[in-house]
C-alpha cells in the first residue's frame, strides 16, 4: 500500500468521501480501462445500527468479502469503489448488522451518482443502448429502473380515483396485450397489466385495495364493448356504471359499412375506389371528395343505405339524453329492417349494449384521452426496446406516460 499522499486526497475530494471513510489505495488498469479505488474506515469509528437506527453502534467485526460499487467514469476509465464493510453490534438492540454505506442505496452495486446518471440516460435512450454505452448487462439496469419507477408510483395519490378508462395495447407485434387503467380526472396510468381478459379487472381491483381504495369508490368506467371487460367491471366494481366508448361504437359501424361495400363491389366494381369516402368523416374529405360522396349517398346502392344509417347513428351523439334514447331505438328499427346483413348484426350488438352506449349522455366519457396516452406508450415501447419482459415494458409505460419525476436521492456521496 502506498503512503497517504496528495493523489489520494484528490480522489477523496472528488468522490466526496467523508469521515470515517478514506481512500486507502487505487489502481489504474490501463489495459481494461478500469480505475479501482479502495476505501477503508478509521478504526474505532461508530456507525448507525441498521436494525434500530442507534447512531453510535460499535464495530463488531469486518465482513471479509470485498464489496464493489460502480461509480461515474473517470474519463475513459470505469471507476469501481471497493470496501470491506464492518458489522456493528448495537448496545441498544443487541443485534449484529452489516452497516449501510452513504455512497449507495443498500444492496445496490452502483453509487448514487452512477444510478442518477443511468436514470438520466434511460430517460433519453433505449435501455439496451444505455447498457451498451455504459458496459453493463441490461438486466442490472432494469433493476435500477424498476426500483425508482416503483418508488415514484407509490408516491402518486390514489385517494380520489372514481372514474376509470380501460384500454388495451399490444406489447409485442400484436401477440401479447397489456391493459391500461387510466384515471379520467388526473389522466395518470394507475395500473397496467398483462392480458385483456376479465381477470385484469380482478387484478386492478386488488391493486386498488393495496392502495387503500375501495372498489366501490369507482363510479364510472369507460371501455370498449369487450365482453371480458364488461363482465369484469360488473363483478369487481358493482357500483360502477359502464360507458361504452363512442369511438369504438362508430368503429364497429364503419366496419359493417365497409363489409356492405365489399359485398356490393362484386356487382358494382366502381365501388372499389370509394372506400375512403364512406369511412372518413365528411369534414375530413377535400372538396372534390365531398361532392362525390354527396352524390353517392342518395343513390340506390346498398352501400349508400348503410352510409345513411351510419350518419344517423353519428347524429345521435348530438342529441340530449332524452332524445338520444328515442333516436337510438328508431335507428335500431331502421337498421334491423335494412336487409343488410352486416348492419343488422352490428345493430343487434349495439342493442345489447344500449345502456352503456347511452350512459355517455350522463358520463360524457370516451377513450379519446387514451389516444394521447397511446402515443406515449408507443414512445415507451421504443425506449424499452429489447425490453425482454412485459414487466419492463409496463415500468417504461408508467415512467413515460405519467412523466414520472424520478429523483435519485441523496444524489451525492458521503
Ligand atoms: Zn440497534
Amino acid at each position: 500500500m502506498r503512503d497517504f499522499n496528495q493523489e489520494y486526497s484528490v480522489f477523496q475530494k472528488a468522490l466526496g468521501i467523508e469521515d470515517p471513510w478514506y481512500v486507502i489505495d487505487y489502481e489504474l488498469n490501463q489495459n481494461d480501462y478500469i480505475l479501482d479505488i479502495y476505501l477503508d474506515f478509521r478504526r474505532g469509528s461508530e456507525f448507525v445500527c441498521t436494525h434500530c437506527g442507534h447512531p453510535q453502534a460499535k464495530v463488531h467485526d469486518i465482513v471479509n468479502d470485498d464489496r464493489t460499487w460502480r461509480h461515474l467514469n473517470f474519463w475513459q476509465y470505469q471507476t469501481i469503489l471497493h470496501a470491506r464493510l464492518p458489522r456493528t453490534k448495537c448496545n441498544l438492540c443487541n443485534k449484529i448488522r452489516t452497516i449501510h454505506v452513504e455512497w449507495s442505496r443498500p444492496g445496490a452495486g452502483f453509487t448514487w451518482f452512477f444510478e442518477s446518471e443511468l436514470m438520466q440516460l434511460m430517460k433519453e435512450m433505449p435501455v439496451a443502448t444505455v447498457a451498451r454505452k455504459v458496459g453493463e448487462h441490461d438486466t442490472r439496469l432494469w433493476r435500477v429502473f424498476h426500483y425508482y419507477v416503483d418508488k415514484a408510483m407509490k408516491e402518486l395519490d390514489f385517494s380520489n380515483v372514481k372514474r376509470i378508462a380501460i384500454d388495451e395495447t399490444s406489447s409485442r407485434r400484436g401477440h401479447e396485450y397489456v391493459t391500461l387503467f387510466v384515471d379520467m380526472d388526473t389522466k395518470l396510468v394507475l395500473f397496467a397489466t398483462e392480458g385483456k381478459d376479465a381477470n385484469v379487472l380482478k387484478k386492478f381491483s386488488s391493486f386498488l385495495k393495496d392502495h387503500n381504495v375501495e372498489p366501490n369508490n369507482i363510479k364510472e368506467v369507460c371501455s370498449d364493448m369487450s365482453p371480458a371487460f364488461k363482465k369484469g367491471v360488473e363483478t369487481e366494481f358493482p357500483e360502477a356504471h359502464i360507458t361504452f366508448d363512442k369511438f369504438h361504437v362508430m368503429k364497429l359501424m364503419n366496419e359493417a359499412l365497409d363489409q356492405v361495400r365489399r359485398n356490393e363491389q362484386i356487382e358494382q366494381p366502381g365501388l372499389k375506389k370509394t372506400r375512403y369516402l364512406w369511412l372518413k368523416n365528411h369534414k375530413n374529405l377535400n372538396t372534390e371528395q365531398q361532392e362525390k360522396i354527396l352524390k353517392l349517398k342518395d343513390t340506390n346502392l346498398k352501400t349508400a343505405r348503410a352510409y345513411r344509417l351510419k350518419l344517423s347513428l353519428q347524429e345521435m351523439w348530438t342529441k340530449t339524453e332524452r332524445f338520444a334514447t328515442l333516436h337510438f331505438n328508431e335507428w335500431y328499427q331502421w337498421a334491423t329492417r335494412s336487409q343488410l346483413e352486416p348492419i343488422i348484426k352490428v345493430a343487434q350488438t349495439l342493442k345489447k349494449h344500449e345502456q352503456g352506449i347511452l350512459r355517455w349522455f350522463v358520463s360524457k366519457m370516451t377513450n379519446g384521452l387514451l389516444e394521447g396516452i397511446n402515443s406515449l406508450v408507443q414512445a415507451a415501447k421504443r425506449k424499452a426496446r429489447g425490453y425482454r419482459t412485459t414487466k419492463n415494458f409496463i415500468a417504461m409505460i408508467y415512467a413515460t406516460a405519467n412523466k414520472l419525476l424520478i429523483s435519485v436521492e441523496p444524489h451525492k456521496l458521503g
